[in-house]
C-alpha cells in the first residue's frame, strides 16, 4: 500500500507535489489519473498522479487526495516523461506544459460558493442593508456565487463586503466543483423487450387496430428492424422524419411501454463512413523514395524527405503509414497549418477511412476529450493527423512521426509557455516512443538540411513532379522599372497583368500572394504624412473596409474611420499599403467578370470557413483566390496556371536572420501551386530588386544555392544551427522600469555567463504593445558548450531578478530556440 502521491498541478510551481492518499482512496489513486486536490487557501484543484510511494515530504505536511476522479489512467507515462522533458528544455515549469497537453475539459476547476453559517447567531436586525440583501437571498436559495452576490447588490466589489460577512459568522464558504466536458446525448427508441416474440407483437398489433396512427408508426419501427427485432435502435430524431410517423403515434406507444426510449452517448466528431479505396501506386521515382527511406531508418532515427512541390510526398506518406498500421503501430502526421488538414484529411481517409482522427485548435474542448478518450480505445483511432498540440496525445505505441512542411515556422508556439517547436519536440518524442521521424518538405529548413547533409539525419531526395507536370516558369517583374516608364496598372505589373488576362481567358485559376506582414492598409495624410497609430502599441491602425473602421491587429482596439487627420485637420487622407481585401477590389476594377476569393486571417476565423474556400476554389467556382502564407503551402490544385507574388521585397528586407531563408521558402511554396498537366505553370514575381540573390535562387529552384549562401552567414554571425538562443523579454509599462531592468538583467548575465554570449538589451521594431514597453536580451550559446549548465545559471539569475526591487514588478518572458 503506497501512502503518498506525487500531483502535478495545472499551476506555475516547479515540479510536483506530493499529498497522502487516505485509506478509503487507496484502491484508487494510481498514476495517470487525475485528482482533485486542495491548494492554497481553500481552493481545490485537478491535477495528475505523477508517482505514488511511501517517502513522507521532507518540508510540509502533506494534505490529503480529496478525491480521484477516473477509473483508469488518462495520461501515460510517455506522456509524463515528454512533459517533464520539454519543461526542462523550454525553460518552464510542468505545470504549464500540462495545461497545454491537456483538453481544458480535463481539468475541473473549483468554484466558490456562499452559503449561510450553519449556527447563525447573529440577529438579522443587526445587518447594514447589503448585508441583509445577501441574508435573505441566501434564505430563498441556500447557494450563491460570487457572480450572483454582485448581481443582487448591483456592485462589483464585493470581497469586502463578503470577507466582514465571513469573520462576523453570517456566511461560510465551500468551493463546488465543476466538471466542463459534457457527453453528448441522443435519445434513440427500440421495441421493448416484452415484445421481441413473434406472439407478444401480434397481440400488440391486435390491440392498436382502432388506433390506426400507432399502428403505422410500430409497422415502421419493425420492418425497419427486419431480422433484427432485439437489438434494432434508431435515433428518434430520424425515426420521426420517416414518412407515416406521427409524433403522437409514437408518443402513445412509448406511453404504453411498447416501445422504449434511451439516451445515449453519440459522439461529436464526424465518422467517415463511406468506402475506403487502395493507396494510389507509387510511381518509379517514389517507389526508389520509399525503399529509401526504409534503408535510411535502419541507420537513422530522423529522415529529411526533400522533395519538390508535387513530387507526392503526400503518396509515400500514405504507404508508410499503411506499412505501420499493419504492424499496429499508431502514426502521428504533423501539419503546420489547420488549412491543410482540410485536404489532406480527404486523401487519408479514402484510404484509411474511420482509422484516422483530426485534431487542432479550431475543435471545441468537448471535440478534443473525444479524441483523446478514441485514441485511448481498442479500435479507436491508429492515425491522428493534427496541428502542433497534437503531440500531446495519448499515444502508447507510435511507430511513425511525419512532420509535413517541416521547415514553417507556425510549427513554434509564441504564447504562452512552453514555446515550443512541434518539429523538434516530435523527434524527442519519437524517440521516447522509439518510433521513425521523418520530415518532409520541398524547401528544408536551415538547420534540417544541415543535420542531414551531417549525416545526423538520413537524406532522400524527390526531384520531379509526379506525371511528369514540369516545375513553373518563373519570370520576375522589375516595379521600379515599370513605374519609370508608367506601366504598372494599380498594383500590378504589365507582365502580371498581361499573364492575369491570358490566364482568365483560357479559364485557367489564378493565385496571387501578398505576405501578410506590414502590408496593411493604413491612412496617411498628405499634408504633413500623420498616420493613426493605436495608443497602447507603437504600430499604426489597419483600415477595415467593410466596418469602416480603423483597428489595432495587435490589441484589437478599434476606432471610426476620422474624415479629417487628427494632427493637422486636413481632409486630404488616403489609404496606403495594399491588404488583400484593398487586392481584391483592384482586381474587381480591372477585371470586373472574374470571381475573386480571399484566403487570409479574416476570412478564415472560423473552423469551416478554409474548407469553404478551398472547397470553392477546387470546383472553380473561384477565378482568382487572393491570400496571405496561408495560399502558399501544401495545397494542391489542379487548375492554376498563374502565380503571382505581388511584393517580394517586404519578404527580404525584414529584420531577422531567418529572412532570407523564409523568403525563399515562401516564393517557392507559393510557385510551387502553379503548374498543371500538359502544361507548365508561370510565376510572375513582382520586385524592386530583381537581382536579389535570393530571388535567383528561387528562379531556379536553387535550394542547394540557398543553404550555402545561408549556413556561410549563420556560421559568420553566430546563429543556429550554430548557437543555440535563448530570447528574454522583459516588459512593463514604464519605460524607466523597463530601461532600467532590461539593463540590470542583461548585466548580471554578461557578469556570470562565460561561455554564452550576452547580446541587448534592445527595443524590438514594435516597442510597446497593449500599453506595455518590451525590451529583448539574446543569450547564444555555442553548440559545444554545456548548454543546461547555462539554462540553469539564467533560471537562477531571474529567480534572483524576481525578488529585486523594483523589477520584480516586470514581466519576464523566456523563449528557448526562438523564430
Ligand atoms: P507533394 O506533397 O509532394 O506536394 P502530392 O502528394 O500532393 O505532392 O502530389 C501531387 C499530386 O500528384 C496530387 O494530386 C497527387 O494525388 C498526385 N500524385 C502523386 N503521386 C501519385 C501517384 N503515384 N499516382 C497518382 N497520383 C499521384
Ligand atoms: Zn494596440
Ligand atoms: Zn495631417
Amino acid at each position: 500500500m503506497n501512502s503518498f502521491a506525487d500531483v502535478l498541478l495545472p499551476l506555475p510551481i516547479k515540479g510536483s507535489f506530493t499529498y497522502s492518499i487516505p485509506a478509503a482512496l487507496q484502491y484508487q489513486a494510481a498514476v495517470g489519473k487525475r485528482v482533485v486536490v486542495p491548494f492554497g487557501k481553500s481552493r481545490l484543484y485537478t491535477g495528475i498522479v505523477r508517482a505514488v510511494h511511501d517517502n513522507a515530504p521532507e518540508k510540509y505536511s502533506a494534505k490529503d487526495l480529496a478525491l480521484v476522479l477516473d477509473d483508469h489512467s488518462i495520461v501515460n507515462s510517455f506522456q509524463m516523461e515528454f512533459w517533464e522533458w520539454m519543461a526542462a528544455y523550454y525553460m518552464c515549469n510542468v505545470g504549464e506544459v500540462m495545461q497545454a497537453a491537456l483538453p481544458s475539459a480535463f481539468l475541473i476547476s473549483s468554484e466558490t460558493r456562499i452559503v449561510l453559517n450553519d449556527d447563525l447567531k447573529n440577529d438579522p436586525s443587526s445587518f447594514s442593508d447589503r448585508e441583509y440583501l445577501v441574508f435573505e437571498a441566501l434564505s430563498l436559495k441556500n447557494v450563491l456565487s460570487y457572480k450572483d452576490v454582485a448581481d443582487i447588490l448591483g456592485i462589483k466589489t464585493i470581497h469586502p463586503l463578503l470577507k466582514d460577512m465571513f469573520d462576523k459568522g453570517i456566511i461560510g464558504f465551500y468551493e463546488e466543483l465543476r466538471e466542463s466536458y459534457k457527453a453528448k446525448t441522443e435519445t434513440f427508441i427500440a421495441l421493448a423487450a416484452a415484445y421481441c416474440d413473434a406472439k407478444q407483437l401480434s397481440a400488440a398489433f391486435a390491440s392498436l387496430t382502432k388506433a390506426a396512427k400507432q399502428e403505422d408508426v410500430l409497422m415502421q419501427l419493425v420492418s425497419l428492424a427486419g431480422k433484427n427485432l432485439e437489438s434494432f435502435t434508431i435515433s428518434k430524431k430520424k425515426f420521426l422524419k420517416i414518412e407515416g410517423v406521427a409524433v403522437s403515434g409514437l408518443q402513445a406507444l412509448i406511453g404504453k411501454n411498447i416501445i422504449v426510449e434511451e439516451q445515449r452517448e453519440i459522439g461529436r466528431l464526424n465518422a467517415y463512413d463511406e468506402a475506403t479505396h487502395d493507396a494510389k501506386g507509387l510511381n518509379d521515382d517514389q517507389r526508389r523514395a520509399h525503399s529509401e527511406i526504409q534503408e535510411q531508418f535502419q541507420k537513422h532515427e530522423v529522415v529529411l524527405l526533400h522533395g519538390v512541390t508535387g513530387s507526392g510526398k503526400t503518396e509515400i506518406y500514405i504507404h508508410l503509414i499503411e506499412e505501420q498500421i499493419k504492424l499496429g503501430k499508431q502514426v502521428l502526421y504533423l501539419l503546420p497549418e489547420i488549412a491543410l488538414t482540410t485536404q489532406i484529411i480527404r486523401r487519408l481517409q479514402h484510404v484509411l477511412g474511420d482509422q484516422v482522427g483530426i485534431y487542432h485548435s479550431r475543435y471545441s474542448m468537448n471535440e478534443r476529450v473525444e479524441v483523446w478518450n478514441k485514441l485511448q480505445k481498442k479500435g479507436g483511432y491508429q492515425v491522428v493527423l493534427g496541428a502542433r498540440s497534437a503531440l500531446f496525445l495519448p499515444f502508447d505505441n507510435l511507430g511513425l512521426i511525419i512532420v509535413d512542411e517541416e521547415h514553417e515556422s507556425s510549427f513554434k508556439q509564441q504564447e504562452p509557455a512552453p514555446r515550443y517547436h512541434a518539429r523538434d519536440m516530435a523527434v524527442v518524442l519519437g524517440n521516447k516512443h522509439k518510433a521513425k521521424v521523418l520530415l518532409g518538405s520541398a524547401t528544408p529548413s536551415v538547420d534540417s538540411y544541415h543535420n542531414a547533409i551531417h549525416d545526423k539525419y538520413g537524406l532522400v531526395k524527390l526531384e520531379k513532379r509526379h506525371g511528369g507536370i514540369m516545375m513553373p516558369e518563373i519570370f520576375c517583374a522589375d516595379v521600379q522599372e515599370e513605374k519609370r516608364k508608367k506601366k504598372m496598372k494599380s498594383i500590378f505589373s504589365s507582365l502580371l497583368l498581361s499573364n492575369m488576362e491570358t490566364a482568365l481567358e483560357n479559364r485557367e485559376q489564378i493565385i496571387l500572394f501578398q505576405n501578410r506582414r506590414g502590408f496593411a492598409p493604413m491612412l496617411e495624410c498628405n499634408l504633413c504624412g500623420h498616420t493613426p497609430k493605436c495608443n497602447k502599441c507603437d504600430v499604426s491602425l489597419t483600415y477595415h473596409k467593410a466596418l469602416n473602421l480603423l483597428k489595432c491587429h495587435y490589441c484589437g482596439y478599434a476606432e471610426k474611420k476620422a474624415i479629417s487627420c487628427a494632427a493637422c485637420g486636413s481632409v486630404e487622407v488616403a489609404l496606403v499599403g495594399f491588404g488583400t481585401q484593398k487586392i481584391e477590389e483592384e482586381i474587381a476594377l480591372v477585371f470586373p467578370k472574374a470571381k475573386v476569393g480571399r484566403m487570409d486571417w479574416d476570412t478564415t476565423r472560423t473552423k469551416n470557413a478554409y474548407q469553404q474556400i478551398i472547397g470553392d476554389f477546387e470546383d472553380k467556382s473561384i477565378d482568382i483566390l487572393v491570400g496571405t502564407q496561408m495560399v502558399s503551402k501544401g495545397l494542391d490544385f489542379d487548375n492554376v496556371a498563374l502565380v503571382g507574388v505581388l511584393n517580394a521585397d517586404q519578404m527580404l528586407n525584414f529584420p531577422d536572420f531567418r529572412a532570407h531563408e523564409r523568403a525563399y521558402q515562401m516564393m517557392s511554396q507559393v510557385s510551387g501551386r502553379a503548374g498543371r498537366k500538359n502544361k507548365r505553370g508561370k510565376v510572375v514575381i513582382q520586385t524592386y530588386s530583381p537581382d536579389h540573390n535570393i530571388i535567383r535562387y528561387v528562379i531556379d529552384s536553387n535550394y542547394e544555392a540557398l543553404y550555402h549562401s545561408e549556413i556561410l552567414l549563420r556560421r559568420n554571425f553566430k546563429y543556429p544551427p550554430f548557437y543555440r538562443l535563448v530570447g528574454i523579454t522583459i516588459k512593463h509599462q514604464s519605460l524607466d522600469l523597463v530601461n532600467a531592468a532590461a539593463a540590470y538583467f542583461a548585466g548580471i548575465l554578461k557578469e556570470s555567463l562565460d561561455e554564452a554570449e550576452v547580446l541587448g538589451p534592445e527595443f524590438p521594431s514594435i516597442a510597446r504593445i497593449r500599453g506595455e514597453y518590451i525590451k529583448n536580451i539574446l543569450v547564444k550559446i555555442p553548440r559545444n558548450a554545456t548548454t543546461n549548465k547555462t539554462k540553469n545559471t539564467i533560471l537562477f539569475k531571474i529567480e534572483l531578478f524576481q525578488i529585486t526591487e523594483p523589477f520584480k514588478k516586470c514581466r519576464l518572458i523566456i523563449d528557448v530556440d526562438p523564430v
